[in-house]
């Protein structure tokens, strides 16, 4: 493992499978009056990645960061409009990086395309049911940047990053700390979210449950 910047090879561009481009197109032009629950997809990712790092400490000593709180972290720059949602978790390899935010099991993906299609169910009951959860991002950002360190010690840290399009990049990070930070780049309409409150009143809303501490800045809500 090295971080001298001229063995870090630039990042790798790659294509999504055509069954995500096809939801990231239907939420990147989806006009949902609730597109907030992409910030409920964001937190139940996190607190499922705490809650896998947890049940690996059960077993296996050998975990970076070993003593970090378990908790997930929002912050919000309004001058910048974007939004971060960082976690303690497993993290996640640049393999699988590859492997979990490029694909859609098929037939859920078919599925979330047909009832989008059709209107039958709103955005929020459709995006959790067919397992598309962290691509809800797309309806409110035009690019997101995923940062993320994995739990095994020897794993160097990997960015993820896409516009939403047909392609993401993957490449090396300088991430020193375990688990992942996602940065939502929000789109103009939907610069509204870039605002503590109205984020503390979405989690009260729709994250009532999470079993680990949510902060926004210094404070937990
Ligand atoms: P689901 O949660 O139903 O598996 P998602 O689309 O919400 O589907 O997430 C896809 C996958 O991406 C997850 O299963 C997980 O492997 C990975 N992932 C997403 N967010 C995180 C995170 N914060 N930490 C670790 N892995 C994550
Ligand atoms: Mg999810």
């Amino acid at each position: 493992m090295t971080t001298d910047q001229e063995t870090v090879p630039a990042p790798e561009a790659m294509s999504f499978r055509a069954e995500v481009q096809q939801v990231l197109h239907i939420l990147a032009h989806s006009l949902y009056t609730d597109r907030e629950v992409f910030l409920r997809e964001l937190i139940s990712n996190a607190s499922d990645a705490i809650n896998r790092l947890q049940f690996e400490m059960l077993t296996n000593q050998d975990v970076l960061n070993p003593e970090a709180e378990l908790a997930i972290w929002i912050e919000v720059d309004k001058e910048a409009k974007t939004i971060t949602v960082r976690d303690t978790g497993t993290g996640l390899t640049r393999q699988e990086m590859i492997d979990h935010l490029g694909t859609i099991a098929q037939s859920s993906a078919r599925a979330f395309v047909q009832q989008a299609k059709e209107q039958k169910a709103n955005a929020s009951e459709i995006i959790g049911q067919f397992g598309v959860g962290f691509y809800s991002v797309f309806m409110v950002a035009d690019k997101v940047t995923v940062v993320s360190r994995s739990f095994q010690p020897d794993a160097e840290a990997a960015v993820w990053e896409s516009t939403g399009g047909n392609s993401f990049t993957v490449g090396v990070a300088e991430h020193a700390e375990r688990g992942t930070s996602i940065t939502l780049h929000l789109k103009d309409d939907a610069a509204e979210f870039a605002n503590d409150w109205k984020l503390e009143q979405i989690i009260k809303r729709h994250s009532d449950f999470v079993s680990f501490p949510i902060y926004m800045g210094e404070r937990q809500v």
